[in-house]
């Protein structure tokens, strides 16, 4: 009863689905000491919000936020990237150290997956305790496990939206536009904090979800990290003909179908390694089914099963509406 009156609360406060079995599971029990400071930001306008790591997603995130009336902060690793990130306008000011981010309401950790857990605890000292920090990491099981320890009012999030494109200059406007942005709060996660966060990205026109960390990875698996995968695969495949004429021949014919097939297999290689290093176990389980799947696929062809593999082909011509438009 008391998860179902917070659930609703938070269904009220949030207008959002929750997705997975367990609805009520990952519904915060308590609502923070912070419930004034933060209420009065609620508006999701005119906040200082810190973005560490400067790339697609932190540059992105950073022209958009600035759009909406937002003061952004970055930090990022060099100092030319920070420079080009204030020339561009994705952020306000831009340095190396973290200091800058002491007096902001909200910080936005989007540096790779391997250096989300070592920024939060670089940032600690710097920052008060009222701060929220989310992150935009494609894992969420190891870095809610490894940050909430860290810093309470921490909520895990992952924006589905990406290019094959890499570093400050791959940022653009309008990239979460339409696109699905889960969040990932679990049972300790401040009512408030979560609030913080869907004030600040809802006006990004983004879809809004809730889910526990781990279904968030096992549903990713499927969509997102295995396709990177079977994508990567398609292009070793491809370079693997030995004749080098028909090589080059298959070059030169390449178009849209291959262009759509191979974007996120030859998207940003250190974003497909943390993928697979932080998501390892759900990885290797979406890649062993879609390995059986193939096998199926290649007895069908090789029987000369035409009606098994037309049915097949139907199945996923109407399935595939069921994931995407
Ligand atoms: P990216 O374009 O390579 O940007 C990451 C930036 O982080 C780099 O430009 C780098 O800046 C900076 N950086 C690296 N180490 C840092 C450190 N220790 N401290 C401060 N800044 C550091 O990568 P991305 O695609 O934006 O990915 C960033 C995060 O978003 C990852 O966690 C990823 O899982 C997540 N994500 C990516 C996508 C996607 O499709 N790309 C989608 C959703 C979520 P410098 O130039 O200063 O070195």
């Amino acid at each position: 009863m008391f998860q179902n009156v917070l659930g609703f609360h938070l269904q009220f406060l949030t207008n959002i689905p929750k997705i997975g079995g367990r609805l009520g599971a990952n519904v915060p029990r308590s609502r923070s000491k912070l419930a004034w400071s933060t209420a009065r930001k609620l508006d999701g306008q005119g906040m200082k919000i810190g973005i560490v790591g400067l790339g697609l997603i932190g540059g992105s995130l950073g022209l958009d936020l600035r759009s909406l009336g937002h003061r952004v902060l970055g930090v990022s690793r060099q100092e030319r990237t920070c420079d080009i990130a204030v020339a561009r306008g994705a952020a306000d000011e831009a340095v190396t150290d973290l200091a800058l981010l002491a007096d902001t309401d909200a910080i936005f950790i989007c540096t790779p997956l391997a250096y989300v857990q070592t920024t939060v605890a670089q940032l600690i000292p710097h920052i008060s305790l009222t701060t929220i920090v989310t992150d935009v990491g494609s894992v969420k099981a190891a870095i809610v496990r490894d940050i909430t320890p860290l810093w309470r009012n921490f909520v895990g999030g992952h924006p589905m939206a990406g290019t094959a494109e890499s570093g400050i200059e791959a940022a653009q406007h309008g990239l979460f536009a339409g696109n699905p942005y889960v969040l990932t709060p679990t049972e300790a996660t401040p009512l408030d904090a979560i609030a913080l966060v869907e004030s600040i990205i809802r006006p990004l026109q983004v879809r809004l979800y809730h889910c526990q960390p781990d279904e968030h990875d096992r549903a990713v698996a499927w969509i997102s990290h295995l396709p990177v995968m079977v994508s990567a695969s398609l292009i070793t495949a491809c370079l693997s003909d030995a004749d080098p004429a028909s090589l080059k021949l298959a070059q030169l014919l390449a178009s849209s179908g291959f262009r759509d097939t191979s974007r996120v297999g030859g998207g940003n290689p250190e974003l497909g390694l943390m993928m697979a290093r932080y998501n390892r176990e759900e990885v290797l389980r979406s890649l062993r089914v879609y390995r059986e799947t193939l096998d199926r696929m290649i007895h069908t062809i090789d029987q000369q099963d035409w009606t098994t593999l037309e049915e097949t082909l139907q199945q996923t011509q109407a399935a595939r509406t069921r994931f995407v438009d």
